[in-house]
């Protein structure tokens, strides 16, 4: 029934990515349905799961028989067969699935799910790329970017903080970035004050924009 299914999410597609949200979702208490068309890999997924299936989810009958139309939220994770990705999609939306994410591999592939009935489309490689690229610069040690280019970065402080209240540098009004959390050599994470004191070796947890605080980062 509907009320059995509202918290309960199908994931499709038991890949690596697919895969990894399945068992996270199974984590966080949620009751998870996997489907993948591969025998071993529902096999390997079998006791991980609350309940899997091996199918083809192109075909919109099956999804039907599976009762896949009850579910509030469903997440398509095969990427490499762009085919069976559009055409699960596309099944998942005539069932009138509310709550469609899918895995994207290009941005082509990405606005043709949007088009087909996604609702939320995800590019995995391309955002853990980007990720990496600010962490390998050694400036960073920790960035994640929100979709409205607002980021939180872990960063070292610049040597003009050192020795100085927050107050004092006034790195906000200077670099329009906000320090929210200091974690200093050996402590815990502190919440930032306006007079806590900056020392060499310290990470800085700041929010801003993606470009300033990019910047900021760069000063370290
Ligand atoms: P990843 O890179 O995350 O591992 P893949 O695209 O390689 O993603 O894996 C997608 C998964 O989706 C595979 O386990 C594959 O068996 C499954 N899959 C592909 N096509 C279908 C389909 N038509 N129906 C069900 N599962 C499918």
């Amino acid at each position: 029934s509907t009320t059995e299914n509202a918290d309960s999410v199908v994931v499709i597609g038991l890949g690596r990515f697919g895969g990894s949200v399945a068992s996270s979702l199974v984590r966080l208490g949620h009751e998870v349905l996997g489907i993948d068309e591969n025998a071993e890999t529902v096999q390997h997924w079998a006791d991980q799961l609350t309940h899997v299936v091996q199918a083809d989810t192109t075909n919109s009958d099956v999804l039907r028989q599976l009762g896949i139309k009850d579910f509030a939220r469903a997440v398509v994770g095969i990427g490499s067969d762009l085919e069976a990705s559009v055409l699960t999609v596309l099944a998942l939306e005539e069932l009138g699935v509310p709550d469609i994410w899918a895995k994207a591999t290009s941005v082509k592939h990405g606005r043709i799910l949007e088009r087909t009935g996604a609702h939320h489309v995800v590019y995995p490689e391309a955002a853990m790329g980007e990720r990496v690229a600010h962490l390998v610069t050694g400036k960073m040690t920790d960035f994640i970017e929100f979709d409205d280019g607002f980021a939180i970065a872990k960063t070292g402080a610049p040597k003009e903080a050192w020795g100085k209240t927050l107050s004092e540098s006034a790195l906000r009004s200077k670099y329009g970035v906000t320090v929210i959390a200091l974690k200093q050599t050996r402590a815990d994470l502190t919440y930032a004050k306006a007079d806590t004191i900056v020392e060499p070796g310290d990470q800085l947890i700041v929010a801003g924009t993606a470009a300033l605080v990019e910047t900021f980062a760069a000063l370290t």
